[in-house]
């Protein structure tokens, strides 16, 4: 399935969350959920439409797979790994997403979203302990160290984004050297670390059925 190349706030307008995928934008009042906080379309003001248990599964699965910029053949192959390790399903499949690297450097504060990051990672900016890693699906492990190389340390965006990161926090299994531009696993992330509201539970149910 090809990558999703619309409207990144419409997204967030589908879902009925903000997803931050637009960087500085989201936290601007040019946010358009935040002026639109309705579903987009001809029908997206209607009231009161009951939503079915499979609906409510299939927009819970949507909206993490929107978050994190994959695609659902991708999503699906997280998922597959996800059930094939010990442990809960739920849990398995936000641990690995929030280990892959592009979301590692955007929580890090390299970029302003996780698109960014990819981007970044495409065009061979960062080294993960001492090599070229463009990988985006990367799995970060404790102790890996990932730097700006230094033919990129030039880039303006990236350091205005590490000035920014603050306004979001960067979790406490990471750490960032804002003078070395690099920063470290300090450990895997738990459950816990993922703040953003997802109901896990029901993308298993989804995948269940
Ligand atoms: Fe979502 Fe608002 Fe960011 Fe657009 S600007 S991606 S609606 S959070």
């Amino acid at each position: 399935m090809a990558r999703y190349t619309g409207s990144a706030c419409r997204l967030c307008r589908r879902e009925n969350q903000k997803l931050f995928l637009k960087g500085d934008r989201c936290y601007s009042d040019k946010c358009a959920f935040d002026k639109r906080g309705f579903p987009p379309g001809q029908h997206g003001q209607r009231r009161g439409r009951k939503v079915s248990d499979y609906g409510v599964q299939l927009r819970e699965k949507q909206k993490v797979k929107r978050l994190y910029g994959l695609s659902e053949k991708q999503f699906r192959i997280f998922f597959e790994r996800a059930e094939r390790m010990k442990g809960v399903t739920g849990h398995n499949l936000l641990i690995m997403l929030e280990r892959r690297l592009d979301n590692v450097l955007y929580r890090m504060g390299f970029s302003n979203s996780r698109s960014q990051s990819r981007q970044y990672l495409t065009h061979s900016h960062f080294l993960v302990n001492g090599k070229k890693v463009d990988i985006p699906s990367y799995q970060v492990k404790p102790g890996d160290v990932i730097e700006l190389r230094e033919k990129s340390r030039n880039i303006q965006s990236m350091v205005d984004s590490l000035d920014a990161v603050v306004r979001r926090g960067i979790p406490q299994w990471l750490e960032t050297r804002k003078d070395s531009l690099s920063g470290q696993v300090k450990a895997l992330p738990t459950r816990e670390d993922i703040t953003t509201p997802i109901q896990e539970q029901l993308i298993v149910e989804l995948y269940s059925k």
